[in-house]
Parts: C-alpha cells; sequence; structure tokens
C-alpha cells in the first residue's frame, strides 16, 4: 500500500514538503520553509505524521522552500536518515548556518505578536554541524536501498536521485517498488542556464508522476530564449553604463545568483556590456566556490568556467549606498524579491531616488512582495514598497527580464509526453497554474489521470481517482 500526504507545497509555491508510506516505511520528499511567512505558519504540517513511521527525508534540492524546515524536522525525528546529492548537503551547510542569525532575529519579533509560535525551537550552529554530518550523499543515478523500520513488504525501496537542472546539486527523486515508480520532479529545468545544463529526464515508465508546475500560468512566448534575453539584458545595461548610472540586480543568492553573475561577466567578456565594477554579497562567495569545486563532476555548460575567477567587489565593504552611484557599477544583491529588510530592498529606496541608474528585475516576484510592486512600477510614479512604508518616487529606470530557473509549461508537458505516467499529482504552483498544466494533460494525455495535492489530505495511489477535471 502506497499513500501521499502533503504537509506543505500543495497549491502555492511554500513549504514544500510531502510524505510518501510505501507499505510501512514513511519517506518524506522535502523539507522545505515558506519563504514569506514567519514562524510555525512557515513550516510543514508535521503533526499530520506525528502517529505515522518516519524514517527518511529524500531533499531534492537547497533553497529555502524545499530543505529550510529540515532542522525543525530533525527535532521531532532525531532518528530520521537524510539524503540529498553532496552538491546539496554542501549547500545546505551554508544556507541552514545563514539562517540561524536571520531566524533567530524573525522569531524574537514573531513572539511578541504570536504566543503560538513560542511552541518553535530555535536550533543551533551545533545543531547545523550535527545534522549536515548526518546526511548520507548520493551522487546523480547511484541506488539507495531504503527499508524502515516497519516495513512490510517483501521486497525495498530502491531510490535514485536524477539530474533536475535547477540549481547546482538539484534532483528529480526515483522511488521504485515492486514494479511500479514514483518520479518528483522537484523544481526541475529542462533547457540549459548560463551555467547549468538542463535536465534529462530517462524516459522509463513512470506510474505515479509528482510534478512541479511553477509556471503554469505563464506564457512561455512571454519569456524570450536565454540567449535572447542576455543581449537585450546587455543593451538596456550599457545603455544605463555609458550614462553614468548603476544598475541593481535583485537575485536569490543560491542558483539566480550565480547564473546572472555568469550572463554578465559573458557579456562583459564578450564586450556587449562595459568592463565596469560588479558588487555581491552575502553568502554569494561561498556558494561560488562550492559550484566551483563541484564543476567537473556535475553537468555544466562549460566545466572550465569558475564564478571565483570573477573579479567581484563586496557589496557590504561599500560605507554608503550613495556611494554606488559615484561610478558606473553592476550590483547583484539578494534577496530576489526585495523582500523587506534585505539587502536589495534597502538598495532599491536609493536606486529609486537615482534618475540615470536602473533596477533590473531577472525572475519571478511573488505579488506580496515589495519586488512586485518595484516590478510593474513605471518611471515617474509614486509607490509603497510595503503596506505600511511611504511613497516613493520611481525616478529610476525599471525594467523587468527573465532568466527562469524551472521548466517552462510546454517543458512540463514534455516531461509528461516522455514518460506516460498513469498518474500525475500536480503540487509546487498556484492555482491557475495547476489548472493550465491539469486542463493541458486532460486534454493531449487522455489516459493519465490527474490529481491536484491538497494540504492534509492523504491518499492512496493505487486507488487514486482523478479529483481534477477542468478548468476551475
Ligand atoms: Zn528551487
Amino acid at each position: 500500500m502506497i499513500s501521499f500526504l502533503p504537509l506543505g507545497g500543495a497549491g502555492e509555491i511554500g513549504a514544500s514538503c510531502f510524505y510518501l508510506n510505501i507499505d510501512g516505511t514513511g519517506i518524506i520528499l522535502d523539507c522545505g520553509m515558506h519563504p514569506l511567512k514567519t514562524g510555525m505558519d512557515a513550516l510543514p504540517k508535521f503533526d499530520l505524521i506525528k502517529d505515522f513511521p518516519v524514517d527518511y527525508v529524500l531533499i531534492s534540492h537547497a533553497h529555502q522552500d524545499h530543505l529550510s524546515a529540515l532542522p525543525f524536522l530533525v527535532q521531532r525525528h532525531p532518528y530520521i536518515i537524510i539524503i540529498s546529492t553532496p552538491q546539496t548537503r554542501a549547500l545546505a551547510e551554508l544556507t541552514l548556518h545563514n539562517s540561524v542569525s536571520i531566524l533567530k532575529e524573525q522569531l524574537s519579533e514573531v513572539k511578541q505578536k504570536d504566543a503560538h509560535s513560542v511552541q518553535l525551537k530555535i536550533y543551533s550552529h551545533e545543531e547545523i554541524d550535527l545534522l549536515i554530518q548526518s546526511i548520507e550523499y548520493r551522487a546523480y543515478g547511484e541506488n539507495t536501498i531504503l527499508k524502515g523500520y516497519n516495513h512490510q513488504g517483501k521486497t525495498p525501496i530502491v531510490a535514485t536521485l536524477i539530474d533536475a537542472g535547477h540549481i547546482l546539486g538539484s534532483a528529480a527523486i526515483l522511488l521504485e517498488y515492486n514494479g511500479k515508480k514514483i518520479l518528483y520532479s522537484g523544481d526541475i529545468k529542462l533547457s540549459n542556464q548560463a551555467i547549468a545544463k538542463g535536465s534529462k529526464i530517462p524516459s522509463l515508465s513512470i506510474d505515479t508522476l509528482i510534478l512541479e508546475t511553477t509556471y503554469g500560468n505563464t506564457d512561455s512566448t512571454l519569456i524570450p530564449k536565454w540567449n535572447d534575453e542576455a543581449q537585450r539584458l546587455a543593451l538596456a545595461t550599457n545603455r544605463i553604463l555609458i550614462s553614468g548610472g548603476s544598475v541593481l540586480i535583485p537575485v536569490f543568492s543560491l542558483g539566480k545568483m550565480q547564473e546572472m553573475l555568469a550572463v554578465v561577466w559573458n557579456l562583459m567578456l564578450s564586450g556587449k556590456i562595459l568592463m565596469t565594477d560588479i558588487y555581491t554579497g552575502g553568502i554569494a562567495s561561498k556558494i561560488g566556490r562550492v559550484y566551483d569545486y563541484n564543476r567537473y563532476v556535475v553537468n555544466r555548460i562549460d566545466p572550465e568556467f569558475e564564478l571565483s575567477a570573477i573579479p567581484v567587489k563586496n557589496l557590504y565593504d561599500v560605507a554608503q549606498a550613495e556611494d554606488f552611484f559615484k561610478n558606473p557599477s553592476i550590483i547583484l544583491a539578494s534577496s530576489g524579491m526585495m523582500v523587506e529588510g534585505t539587502a536589495s530592498f534597502k538598495l532599491a529606496k536609493h536606486w529609486l531616488k537615482h534618475k540615470g541608474s536602473a533596477i533590473f528585475t531577472v525572475g519571478f516576484m511573488e505579488e506580496s512582495t515589495p519586488g512586485f510592486r518595484i516590478a510593474k512600477a513605471k518611471q515617474g510614479e509614486k509607490i509603497r514598497l510595503t503596506d505600511f512604508s511611504e511613497e516613493n518616487e520611481v525616478k529610476c529606470e525599471i525594467n523587468n527580464f527573465r532568466f527562469p530557473s524551472h521548466a517552462s509549461r510546454e517543458e512540463l508537458l514534455e516531461i509528461v509526453n516522455s514518460i506516460r505516467p498513469k498518474k500525475v499529482i500536480l503540487v509546487h504552483g498556484n492555482q491557475e497554474s495547476i489548472d493550465w498544466i491539469g486542463g493541458a494533460i486532460l486534454v493531449n494525455f487522455k489516459k493519465t489521470k490527474i490529481f491536484q495535492a491538497e494540504l492534509g489530505k492523504e491518499i492512496l495511489i493505487e486507488k487514486m481517482e482523478q479529483n481534477y477535471s477542468s478548468y476551475k
């Protein structure tokens, strides 16, 4: 008997966490934290499995919404076996240590408002060290036998990690049991980025596909080809730099930072962008080194390319934000959605005041974030970055670019087409995204049953009936 229970990341991009009970072996796929929530609300609903077997957690990649609740899961289940790629393990060490102090700060604010969050026990750097040491790492394609304490089946489960092409170390997770295969996509991308090569999902006959739907509601004609978009970025950037302005590019520190640094540097080397100072900060340089160490062991566009060879300056060495405007420069700062309190949010406030400078967005913006407000703003308009902040006049140029690290909706259907699963469970996307993918599978793959994952709703995979019938 195989049951599936979403603990988070159903019907939204949030705390991805899915529980599978395979004949008594409890396997958790991902253990993320909601990036825009705080306290208990940001965590997966671990209470739902308090009476169930919990033996393994497999982490698809090191992004916050797939990894960061892991220390809280380990507090509850100290004997759980954690499995990831070696690259995800190395990145997790950096990002989880980095989040210790951020969480402490966040929680002290939350606790004042919400007594409920007191239940949340903050973890220490020592606990993270122990957690990282305990991660069992597996290379892409290596088989791992999973057999829980209460496993009732005659045969064990075999798990394999497959390169997902999303960020360094990202993996789709394949579970095989009694001749049936379950594939969890994690976050996946089929086409190439600047550093990462796209995923090649082997054409296996899959029984159940658990599929992300991030770009389901995005019209792909609005997403130019990566190289065309790089040329457009070059033209726009050069225009600003030549006239003496500076360009702020908000990015996520893991993945997007490294890809955009590679894009900008390659454009500089080819003479398409003026050679100017590039600033980055935070844990970007440490993450860059992990990318570099692994350049020969994972799929790369150019294994010789090294991020640490790019001459970058540390943005935290600049005494005042206004100093960035003394000379033309390019600043890559996190967070990608300019969340309040982050470096990109603070810098954006200064950028808005400077007429000859520009903010160029390069990724997805959640509607509730300051990044979304800035991305939509027109020059000359007055905007509030948050509901409670003062109005800012938008004097700088705003331009939006697309360098996605997720599959387009056509690529998601290509995955369905190549493996022809009997059942698809749709996760990691908003309702519109799920509707587009669900609708398209319904029309094009008539033998595939479609199931929209619902938080806290357990289903038996063998008996799964389609709960998705048409566009809602
Ligand atoms: Zn991701």
